[in-house]
């Protein structure tokens, strides 16, 4: 077999898909896998583009782009969130989509990966717009997905709103309701308690895990700096301050806030909500993004977009911990100087995996027709993100690697098992 994209980059220039190859390609040399078998699963399975109108309120009619790329289908139907934002390229899609087979691999759920894009910034839309741009999105994404082929979610820029319209859409266009074609919707149409809450909740249920390998600080004493004050971001920073933790800076695309003393997050949230700005917040210095990653703290959660953490600002990152919020925060030139410097990273597929576990919780709820109450949501979620920190530890122990070679490799195995039993069509 032979290669189908050139992932030759200079550093600088990598994609978020040149980051997945180079992770792939890093953790399959640690497993032995078949050569076949390792070609095969660096290819996604389908990719699919649409260029679509929507009606803007001025009565324009304007042009989008959308993508929906499915990586594998191998241990059961693809799953993965669909981004709304200006950034978005086939390339970004398709390394999500790559993150999300590990992803859901690595936490034994029986899904393989997606994900979806649309090319906008939600924020320049009206309510009515950003309605008719997902409706027709949603549309012309029905060939390609369904509750027992590929499950929608929300990602950046989006939310359950924007889930609920999705899922209007396919049930109006089949002819009956279909809670199960989305995940992450509002709990009055078949979401789950604890969704919205899942990613950032599991974020920090992975932050304790590794601190109590490296600190024995408490929590009072543990400063944490988050980068992203969105789904990810505001809850996990709420989840740490309701624990006890010390925030001492968040950001948004605006900018960031810092106080050393840690800051009032119920406050900030507040604050953000009603500005989408948490600069907006008084008692603290602002700060800007860049700044923001280098600030003196323990813990430093990204919980925004790629490649944040690069080899421009790796060596300058003071926290002991750093949690994956987002995916692909850390490009692998940072990942080397950050392990040279015995900075532990607990990396994407494990940190964010709160979200599509709590997300296959909902479509198995929907499935059945039968709800579970928050606290067993809550209770299975930690159960789950504290079993897979510990196999990914012991798979780092065994190999002598780093944990997100482990991750990487302990998803990329399982689905190759199944690959190998399954057998290749015809
Ligand atoms: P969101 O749209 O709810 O929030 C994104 C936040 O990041 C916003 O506060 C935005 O202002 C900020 N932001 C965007 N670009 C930025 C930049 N360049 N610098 C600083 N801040 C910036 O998105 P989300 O759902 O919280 O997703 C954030 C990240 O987490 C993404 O990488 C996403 O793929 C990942 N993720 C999300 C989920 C989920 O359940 N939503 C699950 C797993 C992983």
């Amino acid at each position: 077999m032979v290669a189908a994209y050139n992932i030759t980059r200079e550093p600088h220039a990598a994609s978020a898909y040149d980051i997945a190859i180079a992770q792939y390609d890093r953790a399959v040399g640690f497993l032995n896998l078949d050569e076949n078998i390792a070609e095969y699963l660096k290819y996604p399975r389908r990719e699919f583009t649409v260029n679509f109108p929507v009606k803007r309120d001025d009565g324009r009619i304007e042009m989008f782009t959308g993508y929906r790329v499915h990586h594998s289908t191998i241990l059961g139907p693809s799953k993965g969130g669909i981004r709304y934002s200006p950034a978005v390229d086939l390339d970004e899609v398709r390394a999500l989509a790559m993150w999300m087979s590990w992803k859901c691999a690595l936490a034994h759920i029986p899904y393989g990966g997606a994900k979806g894009g649309v090319v906008v910034d939600p924020r320049t839309l009206s309510h009515g717009e950003l309605e008719r741009l997902t409706r027709r999105y949603a549309a012309e994404l029905i060939p390609m997905i369904s509750p027992h082929s590929d499950i929608p979610a929300p990602d950046m820029g989006t939310n359950p709103q924007i889930m609920a319209w999705i899922m209007d859409t396919y049930s109006m266009t089949v002819g009956y309701s279909v809670p199960a074609i989305v995940t992450g919707k509002p709990l009055n149409i078949g979401g789950s308690e604890g969704r919205q809450e899942a990613t950032g909740r599991g974020v920090i249920v992975s932050m304790r895990e590794a601190l109590t390998r490296v600190s024995t600080a408490r929590p009072e004493e543990t400063r944490i700096v988050v980068q992203g004050f969105g789904n990810v971001g505001m809850n996990a920073a709420a989840y740490a301050y309701a624990l006890g933790y010390k925030v001492v800076a968040v950001s948004d695309i605006n900018g960031g806030i810092y106080n050393a003393n840690g800051l009032d997050i119920p406050a900030v949230k507040a604050a953000a909500a009603d500005s989408g700005d948490v600069r907006t917040f008084g008692e603290a210095e602002i700060v800007g993004n860049d700044e923001l990653l280098t600030l003196p703290c323990d813990v430093l959660i990204p919980a925004a977009t790629e490649g944040q953490i690069n080899e421009s600002n790796a060596e300058h990152i003071h926290a002991q911990v750093i949690v994956e919020g987002a995916n692909g925060p850390t490009t692998p030139q940072a990942d080397d100087i950050l392990n040279e410097r015995g900075v532990l990273i607990v990396p994407d597929i494990l940190a964010n995996a709160g979200g599509v576990i709590v997300s296959y919780f909902e479509w198995v709820q929907d499935l059945q027709a039968f709800f579970w109450d928050e606290d067993e949501v809550l209770r299975q979620l930690e159960r789950a993100m504290i079993r897979n920190y510990a196999a990914t530890e012991n798979m780092a122990e065994e190999y002598d690697v780093d944990l997100r070679t482990a991750a990487q490799m302990l998803g990329i195995k399982r689905v190759a098992d199944a690959l190998e039993t399954r057998g290749i069509y015809p």
